[in-house]
């Protein structure tokens, strides 16, 4: 398989979180190994950034504009959304471009998800998938670097990345935030 995560396509180059304490929200339907992931991934990004991110509990599914930022497993992915998306990020934006929400699904639908915890062949780690996602929801795009995470697209092999921060997405990070 070689399915990629995809973005909105909504995001403006300038847009960016005011707020550093960021809490997020987890569907009901998922697993409490895939919230362990999901948190793995988050606190990576924790640990590279200025943001502090909040597992504040469960919410319904799906891309919803309802104040939480929420991670979802879906079995039946939107019919709006490319259906060979491994996964996918929808922000919102105030009038000023500020991002003030940002949901993320999982298409399992298409695809497997496995996690450091089991390791299953042939399928994407939710930790690598969900911090790619994640760099969406921060604001950053996509990175033309075959070694970034933030590369529109990795194979089930290459989510090797497994929810490392890479350099390359580090530096886009300090350029969209102004921050050393
Ligand atoms: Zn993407």
């Amino acid at each position: 398989m070689s399915v990629v995560s995809g973005c909105s396509g909504n995001q403006t180059a300038e847009s960016r979180w005011t707020d550093s304490e960021i809490k997020y929200y987890i569907n009901h339907n998922a697993s409490d190994q895939s919230v362990r992931a999901i948190q793995t991934a988050f606190d990576s990004w924790a640990n590279e950034t200025h943001f502090s991110f909040e597992y504040a509990g469960r919410n319904r599914a799906g891309l919803k504009k309802d104040g939480k930022n929420t991670v979802s497993f879906l079995t039946q992915w939107p019919d709006d959304i490319p259906f060979g998306q491994t996964a996918w990020s929808r922000c919102w934006y105030d009038r000023k471009g500020r991002i003030i929400e940002c949901d993320i699904i999982f298409n399992q639908e298409l695809a497997r998800f496995t996690s450091l915890e089991t390791n299953r062949a042939d399928s994407y780690y939710i930790e690598g998938v969900a911090v790619h996602e994640i760099g969406h929801m921060i604001g950053l795009g996509h990175s033309a670097a075959a070694s970034s995470v933030m590369k529109p697209e990795s194979t089930t092999e290459e989510s090797w990345f497994k929810g490392e921060i890479d350099d390359e997405t580090i530096a886009m990070y300090r350029e969209l935030y102004n921050t050393d």
